[in-house]
């Protein structure tokens, strides 16, 4: 008899063996990596560590992202927790997503941003309806409006993003308060709630100039900000949405967001094209 059964062999020195291993033996292999790798776990990346690699995936803007985003984390540290995150592809603009609201699925207080190659030019596109809101943004970079540049634009409103967040870490509303915080601010704007990439709709306009003298109920109710309007007055629809721009960025939470980012942007010698 040379076999005993088709499983086992001889062993050299008398008796037998298996000729190959049982599923006993596997489940046991199987079983000490899991305690391997429950010892020794594959290293999880950081929030830090997703967001840099976020950052510097977009592409031409990436590295200058990747440097300022830094640059913000080292002077406010607790900003590290805060998780950016890709809009879907092909969607414009930014916002953020505090942890206090219900859509938030993260756990973290949360910024939305076009990360995907050339979204520094989109940004700059969308943002050709909203000429006012480019000349406050480079008033307070001491810049020409003209010598803003998609990518230092791009930088400001990862910035202005982190802002909302550092808001939010520091608040001392509970979450409830301070969802209610923002919404009452929208309703003070001179169009309340009015967004501006609603306010350009055909149908909107159309609405709103349905209001009777509309343009004169506005020019005196914000006469003391308009000043430099033609005549100090709201002459057309184009000053209406210019008077929503420059309201939009007086609002309290809007201030601080621009606060920070204007505070990192001058915190060093300040070259547009360059990252720190
Ligand atoms: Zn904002």
């Amino acid at each position: 008899m040379t076999t005993k059964d088709s499983g086992w062999v001889p062993k050299p020195g008398g008796g037998w063996v298996r000729a190959k291993p049982t599923i006993y033996d596997e489940l046991k292999d199987i079983a000490n990596e899991q305690v391997e790798s429950v010892s020794k776990p594959e290293k999880k990346k950081s929030v830090l560590e997703q967001n840099i690699e976020i950052l510097k995936a977009q592409g031409e803007n990436g590295d200058n992202l990747a440097g300022w985003y830094l640059r913000a984390v080292e002077k406010y540290p607790e900003l590290k927790e805060v998780l950016i995150l890709q809009r879907p592809e092909g969607k414009i603009g930014a916002f953020s997503r505090s942890k206090f609201s219900k859509k938030n699925a993260s756990g973290r207080h949360e910024i939305f941003l076009d990360l995907t190659a050339g979204s520094e030019q989109r940004y700059m596109e969308d943002f050709s309806h909203r000429q006012e809101s480019i000349r406050l943004i480079a008033e307070r970079l001491r810049i020409q409006p003209e010598a803003l540049s998609p990518r230092t634009f791009q930088v400001w409103i990862l910035l202005h993003e982190l802002g909302h967040a550092l808001d939010h870490i520091h608040t001392n509303m509970t979450g409830k308060e301070k969802i209610k915080a923002r919404a009452d601010e929208m309703k003070t704007l001179p169009i309340g709630n009015g967004r501006i990439e609603d306010l350009r709709k055909p149908e909107v306009k159309e609405e709103l100039m349905k209001k009777p003298n509309i343009l004169e109920v506005l020019s005196e109710k914000y006469r003391s900000v308009i000043t430099d309007f033609r005549g100090g007055k709201v002459n057309d629809y184009e000053d209406l949405i210019r008077l929503q721009e420059r309201e939009y960025k007086s609002l309290p939470s809007e201030v601080y967001a621009d606060d920070f980012a204007t505070s990192i942007m001058l915190s060093t010698k300040f070259d547009p094209n360059k990252t720190p």
